[in-house]
């Protein structure tokens, strides 16, 4: 989708800002991973997309979805843990004890015999999406022993590539510890993925949501990336560059547009819950639908990160993401993977 970013460099220097996320090259606050939190950030008018708001009303967008949908909805998923710890499992037990789920207990309990279950459960996040008409997108790490973060070869999930895809879902890398910051590291990753996958991979999204404005767009850029959909806060749900639109990010040092496409994240599970915003389901319920109104006022894309830790009977993670899409459904939203997405805009 085309933006012309000059009227709105002109028209709105403010939202121009936003946009371009300049306060992220003023500003020199970064924690414990290298990313820019939204507790440094200026801007505090976070559940808002104002930048696609102010486009979409002055005719500056104008996305078509197929079907007659009036907005998107991206379902996607980065998957960081295969095998459970046997320490989780029996967490998981304690937990379901304690809500009186009797079979939930002994089947957590009994799963430490088991070293696939119950998070190698891929085929139950396709048949939930299946049943929503959920297209999925995949973000895989191409991890080896020794690396950093490194807890699943690829070997280990190859055999699920083949029902994601005939699916009609996605699959793309999720860049490792020192990726955002490396080309060589983003060149191997990719090669490793593409190697076992057999096609290209378009699709990015950095582990941690790491991203470092604007390096890490011109290095996805140079490896060859289609798209990025890092740029969302780990600590807080909300629109980080006032966009949900599709776009191409802007390199403020160079003054240019870089050659790849932005599909910013909106809400991310833990950032929810008891990691980041420590909402209870009703209050997580009220900003994420917030939002999806607001997105859908524009005709733009929510974006969701749903780890598949999250689809575990009984989590709160699970119960919302079946609101989300249930909703979405409800309202008129295309859920294609987002490599479909991108042709269809
Ligand atoms: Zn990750």
């Amino acid at each position: 989708m085309k933006i012309d970013s000059n009227a709105l460099r002109q028209d709105r220097p403010d939202l121009w800002d936003r946009f371009t996320r300049r306060e992220e090259y003023e500003v020199s606050i970064r924690d414990m991973h290298g990313r820019f939190p939204y507790w440094a950030s200026r801007d505090r008018d976070i559940f808002r997309p104002s930048v696609s708001g102010f486009l979409y009303e002055q005719g500056m967008v104008k996305p078509e979805y197929p079907d007659g949908c009036e907005f998107a909805l991206c379902v996607t998923h980065d998957i960081d843990v295969v095998y459970s710890a046997p320490y989780m499992k029996i967490l998981n037990g304690l937990r379901s004890a304690r809500r009186g789920d009797i079979k939930g207990f002994a089947r957590e309990t009994c799963s430490v015999l088991d070293r696939k279950s119950p998070l190698y459960n891929f085929m139950d996040i396709l048949s939930l999406e299946e049943k929503y008409g959920v297209k999925s997108t995949w973000f895989f790490q191409a991890l080896e022993p020794g690396e950093p973060e490194f807890r699943y070869r690829l070997s280990d999930v190859e055999g699920v590539f083949g029902d994601i895809l005939d699916a009609g879902c996605e699959i793309g890398l999720h860049g490792g510890f020192d990726a955002p910051f490396n080309l060589d590291r983003l060149l191997i990753e990719k090669s490793r993925l593409e190697k076992v996958l057999g096609e290209k991979a378009g699709g990015y999204r950095n582990h941690y949501l790491k991203l470092q404005v604007p390096l890490t767009w011109e290095l996805l850029a140079q490896a060859g990336f289609i798209y990025d959909s890092t740029l969302g806060y780990n600590d807080c749900a909300g629109f980080r560059s006032g966009m949900c639109h599709p776009y191409r990010p802007v390199n403020l040092n160079a003054g240019k547009e870089i050659d790849i496409i932005e599909l910013p994240l909106h809400v991310m599970d833990m950032t929810l819950f008891e990691s980041y915003m420590r909402l209870d389901f009703n209050g997580a319920w009220k900003v994420v639908q917030g939002m999806i109104d607001l997105v859908r006022e524009c005709r733009g894309v929510f974006v969701v990160n749903w780890h598949n830790t999250g689809y575990v009977d009984g989590r709160i993670e699970l119960k919302m993401i079946e609101k989300v899409m249930e909703y979405c459904r409800a309202n008129g939203a295309c859920m294609n993977s987002m490599e479909q997405l991108i042709r269809q805009v």
